[in-house]
């Protein structure tokens, strides 16, 4: 039988953000976006042709664009696509004249500084690299949302994703989602997600906003707990985290679902359990009794990804079954090579940060350091 290669996204998806020269775009968030003049009449309808055409032949997924999906369905994981096809079907059936699903970044204020992340998408991060950074991060204004928004057909569009930066600190979101309102779209028929750090609440407005939503998923950003969380989202407190995560499960409607998206990499691939354990005895469901799902995706734009492990610290992974079983769930570990021509810049990464952030990463993770020296 053959594969369905199909991919909503590369048809309906459209991954935006804005960037110094402008919107940046590309069919979903694990696909590298490029500059696009969105002044352009019908510019949704005439992206990516080769990309759109070789998809409806049923062609198999880019090895280097879809490297995200293609690893999650080598170990049988439901992929952004499958999960699409899930939600959608195996195919689209008319023409598509404007986006489904618009996942958006408008700014990239942010008051952590993630290890995995870095300083395109966090301006705290800024006051931590080693690159030469000019300029400060940018912000989009009305005007830009606009000119984004005019010349594309919003009948179909059924999913909003908000990211940042860290999306509830600033006003855009509600910038963003009043313009929609103002532009008649019917509100009450859209999925509205946001991936939050945690570390703020909302006033009376934005949840009343909210209610206008046919769903809101709001997912908090958090791979481990305790030490580890500290240290990995840093500057992020864990009980303020656990705080603001009850305070939004009393405070929200019924049409809010709780999620949590957990980043794997080198930092936590040795701590799945624990935050599972966690969640089951303490977040695990809403005030409405709503399950809260714990999702988990791979790191892919960091130096310390999965694929940048060292054999030591492979070795030490394999020795904690239970734990090693739950991270094959999530990547093809099996087919992993250990590279040490990576380990010097790693542990150079980890002490520099350390340094640099007066923290040790000797708080949670004793080992790490030997892994790689
Ligand atoms: S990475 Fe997955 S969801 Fe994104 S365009 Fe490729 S197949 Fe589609």
């Amino acid at each position: 039988m053959s594969i369905n290669y199909f991919c909503h996204d590369i048809h309906a998806g459209l991954n935006v953000r804005w960037t110094t020269h402008g919107w940046s775009i590309s069919p979903c968030c694990f696909t590298e976006t490029k500059y696009i003049d969105v002044n352009n009449k019908d510019w949704f309808i005439k992206l990516w042709p080769e990309l759109r055409k070789d998809n409806l032949n049923n062609k198999p997924l880019d090895k280097n664009l879809c490297k995200s999906c293609i690893n999650d369905e080598k170990v049988n994981k439901q992929s952004r696509r499958l999960g699409e096809i899930i939600k959608r079907g195996e195919k689209i059936d008319k023409k598509i004249l404007g986006p489904k699903y618009l996942e958006i970044s408008l700014d990239y204020t942010c008051n952590q500084a993630c290890m995995i992340c870095g300083p395109s998408l966090s301006s705290l991060w800024k006051k931590y690299t080693t690159n030469k950074i000019i300029g400060n991060s940018p912000i989009s204004n009305n005007k830009n949302i606009e000119e984004l928004l005019k010349n594309i057909n919003l009948d179909e569009l059924d999913t909003i994703q908000i990211i940042g930066g860290e999306p509830l600190i600033t006003e855009k979101h509600t910038e963003l989602l009043l313009f929609l309102e103002k532009k008649l779209v019917d509100l009450s028929k859209i999925e509205l997600w946001y991936h939050t750090n945690g570390s703020s609440r909302v006033g009376k407005d934005v949840l009343d906003l909210w209610k206008k939503f046919k769903l809101v998923f709001l997912y908090f950003s958090v791979d481990d707990i305790g030490k580890g969380f500290e240290y990995q989202r840093f500057p992020g407190q864990w009980d303020e985290l656990v705080d603001n995560m009850i305070w939004f499960k009393n405070e929200v409607s019924p049409n809010v679902l709780l999620r949590i998206e957990r980043t794997v990499s080198l930092l936590n691939a040795h701590r799945l359990l624990e935050l599972e354990k966690w969640k089951k005895e303490n977040y695990n469901s809403t005030k409405f009794n709503y399950e809260v799902f714990l999702n988990t995706h791979m790191s892919h734009y960091t130096i310390l990804k999965i694929e940048n492990i060292s054999k030591k610290h492979l070795d030490f992974l394999k020795k904690d079954k239970k734990n090693y079983e739950a991270l094959l769930k999530f990547h093809p570990m099996h087919q992993l090579i250990p590279n040490k021509d990576n380990n010097e810049k790693v542990l150079n990464f980890i002490k520099n940060q350390d340094k640099k952030r007066n923290l040790s990463i000797n708080s949670y993770f004793t080992e790490f350091c030997s892994f790689y020296q």
